[in-house]
């Protein structure tokens, strides 16, 4: 009906005070709608939900309604509390605490449970399984702080929707009451579970606990209760983890935010993301940086020297920081070679210059022909 009512405006028309005509076609779609609905009044009386549902509890109202876009201004009130936002703060904020998080570094190995990418902030891992996150402040937090964790949708399109588990997953543990929580605090008796009245945004906190004696930070460990692709939940769709550092009442002190990617292999996703990720950085034109903090970069490497000239040179002594323990420990191994060939060096000094053989294996090969000395 109104698009009937607009077909037939001409722009040659001479159209009357604008106000006339939406009071019109108020009308006519106030007579179409209890019109048509008309039989199904009786149920919309009876249940309740669908009737607030589609009108906040008011009965549609017989004329236009002059009030009807006044809304009334609730933040003058006084003694009123503004609700908890609908779309959770996903920025970075150290705050006078300087708050921060540390993830242990667990590599790419494909048996790897949680592993997080400082080139992404994102932390990948596997469904039920623990994540340690270590938590740092340079100032101590007051009495009573507590440690938030939130989960939201990192695409905008997907933001206003609450991350819940999956029915499957949610009926796989009965008549828990946090079923439905995708983030577990594990390890602490005094883990609480939350869900904002208004927002239906579901939390976990746990007490802030100050380090332990030597100890510069405090770990918590979380776990995620569904898999990123699990449908009829998350579904593919990517999300942040927000972790706050509050007061007692709830007062944040510090933010932080992490991606999260719950995967059978993290390990292997990891790398991967990350290859993608440097591959697009060289082919891609220098850009401006990206919003969030960058995760801090590895001190720089120095490389050990092989230079075998210089008894000075040689006594230097280089750290060198090694990622994953694979590569530690197959860059140990050609060190620990160097060091047997400097004794062998120091043993033979007055001897040949030619290269020694690497003193591996304690077998000598037998030419063709040739008898062994044990015959
Ligand atoms: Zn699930």
């Amino acid at each position: 009906m109104e698009e009937q009512s607009l077909e037939n405006l001409t722009l040659s028309q001479t159209l009357p005070l604008s106000q006339d005509s939406f009071l019109q076609l108020w009308d006519n779609v106030a007579s179409s709608i209890s019109m048509s609905t008309e039989g199904a009044q009786e149920n919309w009386q009876t249940e309740g939900p669908v009737d607030m549902l589609l009108l906040n509890g008011q009965s549609f109202p017989e004329g236009f309604d002059e009030n009807l876009f006044n809304i009334p201004d609730v933040s003058s009130k006084d003694g009123i509390t503004p609700p908890s936002s609908t779309v959770p703060v996903t920025t970075d904020y150290p705050g006078d605490h300087d708050f921060c998080l540390q993830f242990q570094k667990s590599g790419t190995a494909k048996s790897v449970t949680s592993t997080y990418s400082e080139i992404l902030n994102k932390l990948y891992c596997q469904l039920d399984k623990t994540n340690p996150v270590e938590i740092l402040v340079g100032k101590e937090p007051p009495v009573g702080a507590v440690l938030r964790a939130t989960a939201v949708y990192k695409k905008t399109e997907h933001v206003a929707e609450v991350v819940r588990r999956c029915p499957h997953h949610q009926n796989g543990e009965g008549t828990s009451e946090n079923r439905s929580h995708l983030i577990r605090v594990e390890g602490s008796e005094r883990a609480q579970y939350y869900e904002d009245v208004h927002t239906k945004r579901q939390s976990v906190t746990v007490p802030y606990e100050p380090p332990q004696l030597g100890s510069e930070m405090t770990t918590i460990l979380l776990k995620f209760m569904c898999n990123s692709s699990c449908m009829g939940g998350m579904n593919r769709r990517p999300i942040l983890t927000i972790l706050t550092l509050e007061t007692p009442e709830g007062h944040v002190l510090g933010r932080r935010c992490f991606e999260v990617r719950v995967c059978a292999c993290p390990g292997r996703d990891r790398k991967t993301e990350e290859e993608n990720h440097n591959k697009i950085k060289t082919e891609a034109k220098p850009q401006k940086k990206r919003k969030s903090v960058p995760a801090p970069e590895p001190a720089p490497v120095k490389k050990i020297k092989s230079s075998s000239s210089g008894d000075e040179e040689d006594r230097e002594i280089f750290t060198l920081q090694i990622r994953g323990r694979k590569r530690y420990e197959l860059l140990k191994e050609i060190y620990d070679g160097y060091q047997l060939l400097d004794k062998e060096k120091s043993k033979t000094k007055t001897s040949i210059k030619e290269p020694l053989p690497l003193p591996c294996s304690g077998k000598r090969l037998l030419k063709k022909g040739e008898r062994s000395e044990s015959d």
